[in-house]
């Protein structure tokens, strides 16, 4: 059962997890993918709202890690690599998961999810069945494909994770861009898994899109330390200063077993879910894994001493922070659903409503407000039913503020702005709103 801290309602963790598809998918945040066919697991397609969602996580995302620094360069690389890549960064021989298999319905599930095959074993035991797992058998996660139209065609991958992209174009961003170690290269684009067990929404899919930065220092294991300790808490912060909830985060240490074949040290913030802890975003210690195995190495200018950097990255996914931010923004209050999403991550920063749709002179200046405010914001319209059905329909998504304009608006210029999370109404004069609202909306 998991019950958000300062909620004024009860509830549980299945029901949340069904209430937040139900909405996703009518309000248009989050369709499954190929939907009209069955879709296909794993895999979503995001609707009118998950793309602002989306694109405002993004934005802050790029603005933090890349924008307001001096020490970090974005880069795009391409989604489809030479296949030497993926042999020399490991993943060829060591991207696998251990994966299960069901006697009885063959089902799989992967071998470490201890919880699930609990789950699965429970399920038979009410059928009075005896659920027994095979052996575990390793499953390599990169996706292949197949370039080129004539046989034999070039076998490669859709990159399993968008990092190694930053280190092929190392040598190039260091002789093309003023950067010197310490430096960072940030980073936004899809990955694609071979997920055994895609699920919970878009937690994992087998296609996403990672937000990560490498940031490449001198190898020095107290160097290393600090960095790391420096990111993780800049990543927290990241998640707070856009409104998560505290009492639903927490850093865990991987232990060794678990650590990915590159790392040398791991640490995950991680969120707690309808369905558990889970892992949000790791700070990884990769020391000179990758730059070693691709054979680069850096010569300090000053010093004029060449060797290999370390690095320190920061690995987050855009899908799986949308979910969150969605999961910890969800609340309901007495007779409303509210998503009380940060106003930088809204999809609508505001709605303007004429009070009635068939009085032309309210609609006009409820237009004229419209699209005035679109200069700066993303607005809704909205001019259907009743006043308290449109707040609550915006309620529902998220939009921090209503702005309606009525026959009051005709004699004295000014219109009521309502607040999504106080319901507080105030009187705002036309002329001052757009300053009113950016001030409220910083
Ligand atoms: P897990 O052990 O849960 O499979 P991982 O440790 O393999 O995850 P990383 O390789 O560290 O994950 O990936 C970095 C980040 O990318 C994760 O913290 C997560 O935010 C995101 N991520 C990884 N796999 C998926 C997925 N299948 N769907 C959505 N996001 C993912």
């Amino acid at each position: 059962m998991a019950e958000k801290e300062g909620e004024t309602h009860s509830i549980n963790s299945g029901q949340v997890m069904e209430k937040i598809a139900a909405l996703t998918k009518s309000r248009g945040f989050i369709f499954p993918g190929s939907d009209i066919y069955g879709g296909l697991a794993g895999f979503w397609d995001y609707g009118p709202l998950g793309t602002e969602l989306k694109n405002n996580i993004k934005k802050e995302w790029w603005n933090k890690m890349v924008h307001k620094r001096d020490d970090v360069v974005g880069i795009d690389a391409a989604i489809i690599m030479n296949p030497e890549v993926w042999k020399a960064s490991g993943h060829v021989d060591s991207f696998t998961d251990p994966l299960v298999e069901c006697k009885l319905c063959h089902r799989r599930v992967r071998a470490d999810y201890e919880e699930e095959r609990r789950a699965h074993s429970e399920e038979h035991k009410k059928k009075k069945e005896e659920a027994s797992w095979t052996e575990p058998k390793t499953f390599n996660l990169l996706t292949e494909v197949f370039l080129g139209v004539t046989e034999p065609k070039q076998k490669t991958f859709l990159r399993g994770e968008i990092t190694q992209g930053v280190f092929v174009n190392f040598k190039n961003i260091v002789s093309s861009s003023r950067v010197k170690v310490p430096f960072g290269i940030a980073q936004i684009g899809k990955a694609f898994r071979n997920e055994i067990t895609p699920g919970n929404l878009t937690f994992r899919s087998r296609e996403f899109e990672q937000m990560e930065l490498e940031y490449f220092i001198a190898p020095d294991e107290k160097e290393a330390k600090k960095t790391f300790d420096y990111w993780k808490k800049e990543r927290m912060d990241w998640y707070l200063s856009l409104g998560m909830n505290k009492s639903n985060l927490r850093f865990r240490i991987h232990e060794d077993n678990e650590r990915a074949h590159y790392a040398r040290f791991a640490e995950d913030i991680e969120y707690k879910s309808p369905f558990g802890w889970k892992e949000f975003e790791g700070i990884h210690h990769r020391g000179d894994w990758d730059l070693g195995r691709h054979k680069i190495s850096y010569k300090d200018q000053d010093t004029n001493k060449e060797f290999t950097p370390w690095v320190i990255e920061t690995s987050g996914c855009v899908d799986r922070a949308a979910l969150f931010f969605l999961i910890d923004a969800y609340s309901e209050e007495k007779d409303r659903v509210v998503l009380k999403l940060h106003p930088r991550l809204a999809p609508y920063k505001v709605a303007v409503f004429p009070l009635l749709r068939n009085k032309p002179d309210i609609v006009k200046v409820a237009r004229q407000v419209h699209d005035s405010l679109k200069e700066s914001f993303v607005v809704a319209w909205d001019d259907r039913g009743n006043i308290g059905k449109r707040y609550y329909s915006q309620d529902e998504i998220g939009t921090p503020f209503c702005v309606t304009v009525d026959f009051e608006t005709l004699e004295d210029d000014a219109v009521t702005v309502r607040d999504r999370d106080t319901m507080g109404q105030e009187r705002i004069k036309i002329k001052e709103l757009e300053k009113y609202l950016i001030e409220k909306l910083a």
